[in-house]
């Protein structure tokens, strides 16, 4: 079954709201066992919504759309299905009753204009909205169906979740697709796809590499009748990932590193304190967006200028020696903020997160450490120079040298 998503709604083009329907719709579609081929933006515009119509039902089986459902002259979703189909809209009564009946409930009378919201065409039949007015339509013409949903992706995601999946996957008995994702670290994007290479070729399941932020990620997909099926191709194929990658790998799915070292801190039963200056605290919030990180995390510090590196303890003569980009100078931050917070382990950063070069070193140079007592360890980059992925990637990193510290303890 091949799904085309069409997303419409002017200010997606604009750039004022970002589609988050069609990712989410897009997430859902290989659980039932549907390929997803095509997503369009589209404007409301009548002609072009047609256009885009016409062209998904000449090459798809199962059509998306979503938005403009509402009561407004520019909700123009129902007029542009009855439009590409040829068939004519019609005011469904009880349509009509239940929205009466819905404003009742409200306390206000019903605004003329909503009675659009009740029309249906031949082909379709409404699907029922409890978070809203607007229905959604279920269209079934020659062995094809077009879905349309309204925009507000509470209501989509429940009209979905509650109606339309249920009776999707009633209509369909095919295939499932299962996707796991691995998350690597440590190893360049291109030196990750050589080691993987020979699992590239394959067809199914299928391997495909992203670089993101926070590693290179690995996206197994699996195609089967059925789902455990699917879930020992997976398995298989995550196995021989396992021993060609090793350590690399730090997580999986929505595995989020801030939140595993978090674990790995908690297991240990280690405290963690931090002492930053070019990443401004960042490192300090990352670690705070994890619910319980009280359990290990003590504090963070920000020394941003040398004047308060100095107050808190880093010595002054070597920053005069050194100036204060300067491995050493993390060095010093890292045993500052383990000692004055009186925690087992302490992180400093220092560096430079740009635009303008300080003491005649690049823009993007950072300096990390780790202070673990007896255990040390360190790290030096310098990132392609825009400030705010400079103090993202810093922070990035630290966590990766603290987890790699952490399996050692
Ligand atoms: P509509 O049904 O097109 O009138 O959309 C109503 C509201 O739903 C819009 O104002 C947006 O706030 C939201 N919305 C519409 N389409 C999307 C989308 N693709 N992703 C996220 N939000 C959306
Ligand atoms: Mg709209």
């Amino acid at each position: 079954m091949k799904a085309e998503i069409i997303s419409t709604g002017t200010e997606l083009l604009l750039g004022q709201i970002t589609d988050t329907n069609s990712p989410y719709l897009a997430s859902e579609l290989p659980l039932l066992g549907i390929d997803l081929y095509w997503i369009t933006h589209v404007g409301d515009n009548q002609k072009r919504i047609v256009e885009v119509l016409q062209r998904a039902w000449g090459r798809s089986d199962i059509i998306i759309v979503t938005g403009g459902l509402g009561p407004t002259e520019g909700d123009i979703t129902r007029e542009s299905i009855a439009d590409m189909l040829g068939e004519k809209m019609k005011v469904d009564p009880e349509l009509v009753e239940n929205l009466r009946s819905l404003f009742r409930k409200l306390g206000i009378e019903m605004p003329q204009r909503n009675i659009k919201q009740a029309n249906l065409i031949p082909s379709a039949c409404a699907i029922p909205n409890t978070q809203g007015t607007a229905p959604g339509w279920w269209v079934e013409r020659e062995g094809k169906i077009i879905i349309a949903l309204p925009g507000p992706p509470r209501e989509l995601q429940r009209m979905w979740e509650k109606e339309v999946k249920p009776k999707l996957s009633r209509k369909l008995s095919g295939e499932v697709i299962i996707s796991r994702i691995i998350k690597t670290a440590g190893i360049p994007e291109a030196k990750v796809d050589e080691m993987v290479s020979p699992l590239c070729s394959s067809t199914n399941p299928t391997l495909a590499l992203y670089a993101k932020f926070d590693g290179i990620h690995l996206r197994l997909t699996a195609k089967a009748a059925q789902k455990a099926k699917a879930e020992e191709m997976i398995a298989a194929a995550e196995l021989r990932l396992k021993s060609i990658l090793g350590d690399a790998i730090w997580g999986y799915d929505n595995d989020i590193l801030e939140s595993l070292v978090g674990d790995m801190l908690r297991e240990k039963k280690l405290t963690l304190a931090t002492m930053e200056s070019c990443t401004g605290g960042l490192l300090a919030s990352t670690i705070t967006d994890v619910p319980g990180s009280s359990d290990y995390f003590k504090g963070g510090l920000v020394a941003y200028t040398a004047e308060m590196k100095i107050a808190f303890d880093v010595d002054a003569a070597l920053l005069a020696r050194k100036g204060t980009i300067d491995p050493e100078v993390a060095a010093a931050m890292a045993k500052t903020a383990r000692l004055r917070m009186k925690a087992d382990i302490g992180i400093g950063i220092t560096g430079i997160a740009g635009p303008d070069a300080v003491e005649g070193k690049p823009v993007g140079t950072v300096h990390i450490a780790i202070d673990a007592g007896k255990r040390k360890s360190s790290f030096s980059a310098t990132y392609p120079p825009r400030r705010a992925d400079v103090k993202r990637r810093a922070v990035v990193s630290a966590l990766f040298k603290l987890r790699q510290l952490l399996l050692k303890m």
